[in-house]
């Protein structure tokens, strides 16, 4: 069920689990800022979600309250993901859903890194 990025942070979130290693995860990289993991299911040959150790509900919180550092390291963290795993040269996409319409399940903010194979329209029809 879509979330509300207007709701105040649950630390109960399955990635606020994640980041506190309550539950698993198939890490790609971590650093101060940031920690990457596999999506659960997939939607691409790879499919990492990178999130930030901050708690944000969304991209919007995320953009109103995160500290410079947070963001810079947030937004490099990003990036490095994509170069440490082959996606630069063939290419990528990088998504953050955020709330209703966009379809946000997670209420922790997460960027989609998709790659692997051609992607095809960027909205589908
Ligand atoms: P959203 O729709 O919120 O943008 O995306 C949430 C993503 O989190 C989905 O792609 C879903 O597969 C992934 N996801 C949900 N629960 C887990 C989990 O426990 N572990 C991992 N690795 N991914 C998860």
């Amino acid at each position: 069920m879509a979330i509300d990025p207007a709701q105040p942070y649950d630390d109960q979130n399955i990635f606020a689990k994640i980041l506190r290693g309550e539950i698993p995860c198939n890490k790609a990289y971590e650093d101060e800022w940031s920690l990457a993991f596999h999506d659960i299911a997939p939607q691409a040959p790879q499919h990492i979600l990178v999130i930030p150790k901050g708690s944000y509900v969304s991209w919007d919180d995320f953009s109103q309250r995160a500290g410079a550092d947070e963001i810079a390291g947030f937004v490099r963290a990003v990036g490095k993901v994509a170069r440490d795993n082959g996606l630069v040269q063939p290419g990528y996409r990088l998504l953050a859903n955020v709330g209703k319409d966009a379809g946000q399940e997670v209420p922790h903010l997460h960027v989609h890194l998709f790659g692997g194979k051609p992607l095809g329209r960027m909205i589908a029809a």
